[in-house]
C-alpha cells in the first residue's frame, strides 16, 4: 500500500510496529445536542476511516454523560445522518452514560488512593482560588481525610445536598501551568433528570473524567478528537494512569475544519433555528449534515471534500467553494439535464401555425449518450428568461435582442420582431419569426448565429418554486469577529430567493431529492418536503468575484 500517511497514521503505523497495539479500534464520540454538522463529517471521515483502512473497529458513543439539553430526536437524527454518509457501526453503539456505574466505582478508588477528594469551594471561589501563572491554586479541603472525602462523596450520591454544595475534584497539582491539571472536578452535583437513567443520579461525570474512562473501557486504541482538547490530554492520560482501568487508550488531536462563511457550532446553529431565523435544522442554508442532505448534496461529495482537506495538525479556513466543486465534479457526470426558466417572458412565434406541434430531441447528457435523449415540444407560444432579452442590448449581448437572431437550444434559430411593452415598461411578449428551413441545423447560407438560449413551450411547462440559495452569513472568516458583534449581525438578506419559475413538463415525475441540471443555471434538487419546489445546490460555475 504505497501511500502518504498523515500524521495520525504515523503514530498508529508506530504503535503497530513496536507491539503496543494489535489491532486499531477507534471511536465516534457526539453529543446527543443537536444536529451533526459538516464538521462532524470530517472527525467521522477520521474517526471510521481511520479504522477501515487498519482493518480495524469504530464505535459510535453518544456522549451523554452530560444531563442537559439531550434528547433521543437528535439520537436519531445522528444515527441517520452517519449512516447516509456511508459509515457503519455495526453493533457498536453505546451510551456514555452506561459507564456511569463504572465511573462511580472508579472516582471511589482515586478517593481511596487519596488521589481525590469532597471540595466545598462554591464555583464562583474555585475561580478566586484558581490562581495564576505566578500562583498556585489554593483549596482549603485538599486535606480532607479519605474517610470523610468517602462519606460525603456517597452522601453526595444519595441526594442529601443541593446542586453546587460540593464537588469531587482529582488531586493532581495546584501549581501546574496547566490549569486543567489544577485539582479538576470530576464529579458535580445536578438534580437533574437523564433522558436514559431518569432520576438514578444526581451526580455526574465531568467529560474529562468519563471520557477517558469510556474509550478504555471498550478498549479503544486511538481517540481521535479535534485541537481544543489538546489542553485536556494530561488530564486524559492522568485518569487512565491513575484508575485501573483494563486497556490504555491514547488520545490524538486534529484540526478542526474551519469553512468560510459558516459557523460550525451546533450552539449556533440551535439559536438559528429556534429563533425562527432558519426553516428547521434541515433548512438547505444550514450546514447540517440534513440541510446539505435537503438542499442536494451527496453523501459521498461530502466525504470526498473531507478528503480533500486532510488531516492536519494546524486549524486552518477551508473554502466554501471547495465544498462547491466537489458536488459540482460529481453531478456534472451523473445529473440529467432539464431546461427550467426562472423569470418567464412570453415569447411569440409569428410563423408558426396556431395548433401545430413538433418534437425536438434534447440529451439528457451531451456527454453520456447512454443516458438518452427526451423529446421538447415546440409551439407558436413559448417562454424564455427575461435575464435572456435585452431591449438596450450592451455590447456583445449576443442573446434575444431587437432584430437579433438567436438559437433556440435544440430547436430553431429566430428573429426578434415586435416587442410589447407592459404599462410599466417591463416586456409583457415578443414577437418573432422562426427560420423554418433549417430546423435545428446549420442555416443554409451559412450566416454565423452566436447566442444560444433555453426555452420551453407553453404545453411543454409546469410551474414550480426555484428557491436560489446563498451563504447565510456575510462574514468570510468567522474567527474575525469582531469582539462588540455577534455572529447573527452578519446574516444575509439575500441567502434565500425563490422564483416562481417554469420547468419542464417531465418534472412531475420528480422523485424527492432527485438531482437534475438545470441546463445554464447550476444542479438542483427536488425538495424533500415542498413536492413543488427545486432547491439550488450550486451554479454551474464558481461564484468567484461575483
Ligand atoms: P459543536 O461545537 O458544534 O457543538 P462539539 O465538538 O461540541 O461541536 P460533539 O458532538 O461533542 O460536538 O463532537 C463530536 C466529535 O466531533 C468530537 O470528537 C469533535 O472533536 C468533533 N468535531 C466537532 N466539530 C468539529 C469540526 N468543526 N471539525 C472537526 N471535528 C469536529
Ligand atoms: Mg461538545
Amino acid at each position: 500500500m504505497e501511500e502518504t500517511r498523515n500524521f495520525i497514521e504515523e503514530i498508529i503505523d508506530k504503535d503497530l510496529a513496536e507491539g503496543k497495539i494489535e489491532k486499531v479500534h477507534t471511536r465516534f464520540p457526539p453529543e446527543p445536542n443537536g444536529y451533526l454538522h459538516i464538521g462532524h463529517c470530517k472527525a467521522l471521515a477520521i474517526d471510521f476511516g481511520t479504522a477501515k483502512k487498519y482493518g480495524g473497529l469504530c464505535n459510535l458513543r453518544m456522549d451523554d454523560t452530560n444531563p442537559a439539553k439531550e434528547d433521543t430526536e437528535y439520537v436519531d437524527a445522528i444515527k441517520e445522518d452517519i449512516h447516509w454518509l456511508g459509515f457503519d457501526w455495526e453493533d457498536r453503539f453505546f451510551y456514555g452514560s452506561d459507564y456511569f456505574d463504572k465511573d462511580y466505582e472508579y472516582a471511589l478508588e482515586l478517593i481511596k488512593k487519596g488521589l481525590a477528594y469532597v471540595c466545598e469551594l462554591s464555583a464562583e471561589d474555585m475561580e478566586k482560588y484558581r490562581g495564576d501563572l505566578t500562583h498556585p491554586a489554593t483549596s482549603p479541603y485538599r486535606e480532607r481525610p479519605i474517610e470523610e472525602s468517602l462519606d460525603l462523596f456517597e452522601r453526595m450520591k444519595n441526594g442529601e445536598f443541593p446542586d453546587g454544595k460540593y464537588t469531587l475534584r482529582a488531586k493532581i497539582d495546584l501549581a501546574s501551568g496547566n490549569f486543567w491539571m489544577r485539582d479538576p472536578v470530576i464529579y458535580r452535583i445536578k438534580h437533574m433528570h437523564h433522558h436514559r437513567h431518569g432520576d438514578k443520579w444526581c451526580i455526574y461525570p465531568t467529560y474529562d473524567f468519563a471520557h477517558p474512562i469510556q474509550d478504555a473501557l471498550e478498549g479503544i486504541t486511538h481517540s481521535l478528537c479535534s485541537l481544543e482538547f489538546e489542553i485536556h490530554r494530561p488530564l486524559y492520560n492522568w485518569v487512565i494512569e491513575n484508575v485501573s482501568v483494563p486497556h490504555t487508550p491514547r488520545q490524538i488531536e486534529f484540526a478542526r475544519l474551519n469553512i468560510t462563511n459558516t459557523v460550525l457550532s451546533k450552539r449556533f446553529l440551535r439559536l438559528m433555528v429556534e429563533s425562527g431565523r432558519v426553516d428547521g435544522w434541515d433548512d438547505p442554508r444550514m450546514p447540517t449534515l440534513c440541510g446539505l442532505r435537503r438542499r442536494g448534496y451527496t453523501g459521498s461529495s461530502i466525504v470526498d471534500f473531507c478528503s480533500r482537506v486532510g488531516v492536519a495538525k494546524a486549524n486552518s479556513l477551508v473554502d466554501i467553494r471547495l465544498l462547491e466543486a466537489c458536488i459540482r465534479e460529481e453531478l456534472n457526470e451523473t445529473a440529467p439535464r432539464r431546461v427550467a426558466v426562472l423569470n418567464p417572458i412570453k415569447v411569440i412565434v409569428d410563423n408558426y401555425p396556431e395548433g401545430k406541434e413538433e418534437f425536438f430531441d434534447l440529451p439528457n447528457h451531451p456527454q453520456h449518450p447512454e443516458m438518452g435523449t427526451r423529446q421538447v415540444k415546440f409551439t407558436r407560444e413559448l417562454f424564455i428568461d427575461a435575464e435572456d432579452f435585452a431591449l438596450v442590448p450592451p455590447p456583445k449581448f449576443f442573446r434575444m435582442k431587437p432584430e437579433g437572431e438567436v438559437r433556440l437550444m435544440g430547436a430553431y434559430i429566430v428573429k426578434c420582431g415586435e416587442v410589447i411593452l407592459n404599462d410599466d415598461g417591463s416586456v409583457k411578449e415578443i414577437h418573432c419569426t422562426a427560420d423554418l428551413e433549417t430546423g435545428n441545423g446549420m442555416p443554409a447560407d451559412g450566416r454565423k448565429i452566436k447566442g444560444t438560449i433555453h426555452w420551453l413551450s407553453k404545453e411543454n411547462a409546469i410551474e414550480r418554486d426555484v428557491i436560489l440559495y446563498e451563504n447565510l452569513l456575510t462574514l468570510e472568516d468567522p474567527s474575525k469577529l469582531p469582539e462588540d458583534k455577534e455572529y447573527t449581525d452578519y446574516l444575509n438578506p439575500d441567502s434565500k430567493k425563490v422564483c416562481h419559475a417554469l420547468v419542464e413538463k417531465n418534472l412531475e415525475e420528480a422523485k424527492a431529492g432527485d438531482k437534475f441540471q438545470f441546463v445554464r443555471l447550476g444542479y438542483f434538487a427536488s425538495d424533500t418536503k415542498d413536492a413543488k419546489a427545486f432547491n439550488r445546490i450550486v451554479s454551474l460555475k464558481d461564484s468567484k468575484g461575483k
